[in-house]
């Protein structure tokens, strides 16, 4: 059986497939993903009204406002993505989630993306999980996109900023905007592909719109900017000149990323970054197989579990598994099979969520979203395919920083405990350690962020009715180790046997409380092997 879809309907996958720009904000807390988001979406709909949604006294008007917007202008809102339209692309914006419920999901969604848009506060520089979600992208290989927020508020220096991305990521920025006006003072924007115009924007008191933008010729610029205009030239002439120019490539494999300054709370720069998702973001593309070989976009459908977004209310006990489509069209109703079992699924209840409703998603190409609900058998990291198996790498293990031993509070309920453990290990919903000093009645959760345990907490007593015990333990850092290394570890007065773990695939895994400890045990034992997991910083 051929693997293709048949050559007219492999044609339209492959157009739509190129029209599709799937991507994720990547950011620290407060550095104004939300703001970004929707300004990113509303100004592909509707630019006019860009800034209602913020004008409405901030957050809390936030929900039913995009609740309106949906109806009026057909922007789809889900909970793990959305979608819109930008010059006749369709723009699929993965959620990352942040601030309470970063957890290990946040790193994973980056496996659903083609791109990203780093997001930086221009007060703040590079933030901690900003650089550890940048480490994450480079790791998968996902192309990094800059965009320096909040230029509309006093920060730091341009060039400084951009001496950051070079010396704490490692990656060399290329600007493609630069801001006329320090930050704080911002006049506009100079595109780096044509400095004979600059773009200025003046702010609508009351600042519930979107900045008027006017178009200046090179004459007008220098007179009514002066020395503004002036510096902002040399400074991107500057910042040109140091570096290695553009080049797609270089871009794609992550050596450079292309910056844009602007703010998104007043919306300026905003579609300039919209369109660079569009001109230099990749469309969904062939995807490597675990057994090698790749599946194509045009082969028939495939697609990747990245998040299961559990409703924890037991009373409805609804579980959404979120697929990002790789290859091929997604029909609702049609039959899929599950790689990792070989079983068959059927997916007539795929829908697009949005808010509190439901949209069912009839049709979907590469890079598109389908939730499926109440599929109960998937697993965040399984493949789904038609016709020629399919199955895409499993996802790392991310490195956690908070570390917890479990205890069942009934011992009678034993057997329910380790099920209930080696469950929630297998779906991911927490790396599960055990040291030979604490046996597996007692063994150590691990996680990216706090609300993984909660979630635990939760399970393990509705689900799998033996409610645990949490005791916090004083590691953040782990590094894999081997059998020497961990001898090593364990002769020094340092690390104590507890903290020699072993992770469910045989990974062997030392845990440090903090940076310094670690420092000092690698000065003394410069020849143990302890290997970064991804993402620790
Ligand atoms: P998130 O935590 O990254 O989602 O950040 P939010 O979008 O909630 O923004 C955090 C705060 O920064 C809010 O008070 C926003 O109004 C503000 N903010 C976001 N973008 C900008 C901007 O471009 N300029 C200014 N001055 N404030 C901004």
């Amino acid at each position: 059986m051929s693997t293709e879809t048949p050559a007219a309907n492999a044609q339209q996958v492959l157009q739509e497939a190129a029209r599709r720009r799937t991507f994720a904000v990547i950011s620290h807390p407060d550095a104004g993903k939300s703001t970004l988001t929707e300004a990113l979406a509303l100004h592909a709909h509707a630019i006019q009204s860009a800034g209602a949604v913020h004008g409405k006294g901030g957050r809390k008007g936030v929900t039913s406002d995009w609740m309106e917007l949906e109806r009026d202008r057909g922007i789809s809102v889900t909970s793990a993505a959305l979608q819109f339209g930008h010059r006749d692309h369709v723009m699929n914006l993965v959620d990352t989630p942040g601030h309470a419920d970063f957890s290990e999901d946040t790193y994973r969604v980056l496996s659903a993306v083609d791109c990203a848009i780093m997001l930086v506060d221009a007060a703040k520089g590079l933030e901690e999980q900003t650089r550890k979600l940048f480490s994450v992208c480079r790791h998968r290989g996902v192309p990094v996109i800059t965009f320096i927020n909040k230029w509309d508020r006093r920060g730091r220096e341009a060039l400084e900023l951009l001496d950051d991305i070079q010396n704490i990521l490692e990656i060399t920025p290329v600007p493609q905007v630069w801001p006329v006006g320090a930050a704080g003072n911002l006049r506009g924007l100079v595109e780096a592909a044509n400095t004979e115009q600059m773009l200025r924007y003046t702010r609508v008191p009351g600042g519930t719109h979107a900045a008027e933008e006017e178009l200046l010729d090179f004459g007008r610029a220098a007179a009514e900017e002066g020395e503004t205009w002036e510096t902002a030239l040399e400074e991107l002439e500057l910042a040109l000149d140091s570096g290695p120019g553009w080049d797609p490539q270089a871009f794609r494999e992550g050596k450079i990323t292309p910056v844009f300054f602007g703010s998104a709370l007043t919306n300026i720069g905003v579609r300039l970054l919209l369109d660079a998702v569009v001109d230099l973001a990749p469309s969904p593309g062939a995807r490597e197989l675990v057994n090698g070989g790749a599946r194509e976009v045009t082969d028939e459908f495939s697609g990747v579990v990245f998040k299961i977004q559990a409703n924890m209310d037991p009373a409805h006990r609804d579980r959404i598994a979120f697929i990002r489509v790789c290859s091929g069209v997604f029909e609702r109703g049609m039959n899929v099979t599950r790689a990792a079992s070989g079983r068959s699924l059927a997916t007539k209840y795929a829908h697009t969520v949005f808010g509190a409703e439901r949209t069912v998603a009839d049709i979907c190409y590469p890079g598109d979203v389908v939730g499926l609900i109440n599929a109960t058998a998937l697993r965040v990291g399984d493949t789904l395919y038609v016709g020629k198996k399919a199955e895409f790498p499993p996802l790392p293990a991310f490195a956690p920083e908070h570390f917890a031993v479990a205890r069942p509070k009934d011992i009678s309920r034993s057997k329910q405990f380790r099920k209930g453990i080696s469950q929630l290990d297998e779906e991911g919903v927490v790396q599960v350690l055990v040291s030979d000093r604490r046996g597996d009645q007692a063994p150590v959760l691990a996680a990216v962020g706090p609300m993984q345990f909660d979630v635990v907490l939760h399970r393990m007593e509705h689900e799998f009715s033996s409610p645990i015990a949490l005791d916090h333990l004083p590691y953040s850092l782990a590094r894999v180790t081997d059998a020497e290394g961990a001898a090593t570890l364990d002769r020094s007065r340092l690390v104590t046997g507890e903290a020699l773990t072993r992770r469910s695939d045989g990974a062997l895994l030392a845990l440090f409380a903090d940076k310094w400890q670690l420092n000092s045990f690698v000065r003394g034992n410069p020849d143990v092997y302890l290997e970064t997991l991804i993402a620790t910083a």
